[in-house]
C-alpha cells in the first residue's frame, strides 16, 4: 500500500494539459496517463495534436478514481486509518460500545500497526457486520428506557 495516489487538487480546472504535463504534475509516468486516456475513460480534446486533456476533466477523473479505490469494509472488518485499509481486528476480537440503544461503535485493534480501529455499527445490523468477530458488549451508559428493548445478545452467544 505504498503507491501514492495522484493528487487531484494539483490540477487546475481552467487549464488544459498535454500528456507529458499531466505526468509531471502528478509525478506519474506518461504511459500511466496514456492508459487513463485509452482504457480508463479520461476524456481528451480529440481535435488537437498532441492531445490535450482539460483540467476539469482530469480532476473529475481523478476524484472518481479516488472514490472507486476506496474499499468498503467487509463483514468482520474495521477500517484502519493508519494503514488506509480495512482490517480484521487482532484476535478476531472487538468491543461493541453502545452510544445509544440502537447505535454504537465496534472497536478493535489493527493487527498490523496496533492502532485502535473504530467502526460505526447499528445494533440491529451487528449480525451482518460482525463476520466471525468475537464481540464483547460494553455498555457505557444504560438508561432506564433501554430495558424495554429486546436484548439481541442471545444471537451472538453461540460461536
Ligand atoms: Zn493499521
Amino acid at each position: 500500500m505504498r503507491k501514492r495516489r495522484p493528487h487531484y487538487r494539483l490540477v487546475k480546472i481552467h487549464r488544459s494539459y498535454k500528456v507529458e504535463e499531466v505526468a509531471r504534475l502528478l509525478s506519474t509516468h506518461k504511459n500511466t496517463v496514456r492508459a487513463w486516456v485509452k482504457t480508463g475513460g479520461l476524456p481528451t480534446c480529440d481535435t488537437t495534436r498532441p492531445i490535450l486533456i482539460l483540467g476539469r476533466d482530469l480532476r473529475a477523473f481523478l476524484q472518481k478514481r479516488r472514490t472507486k479505490n476506496k474499499r468498503p469494509c467487509k463483514p468482520g472488518e474495521i477500517y484502519c486509518v493508519r494503514c488506509h485499509a480495512p482490517k480484521q481486528p487482532a484476535g478476531d476480537m472487538a468491543d461493541y460500545q453502545s452510544i445509544t440503544a440502537s447505535l454504537g461503535n465496534l472497536i478493535g485493534i489493527c493487527p498490523d500497526c496496533g492502532t485502535m480501529i473504530y467502526r460505526h455499527a447499528s445494533r440491529v445490523k451487528l449480525p451482518e457486520i460482525r463476520g466471525k468477530l468475537d464481540i464483547t458488549f460494553t455498555e457505557a451508559e444504560r438508561r432506564v428506557s433501554d430495558s424495554s428493548l429486546p436484548i439481541v445478545n442471545s444471537d451472538f452467544s453461540q460461536g
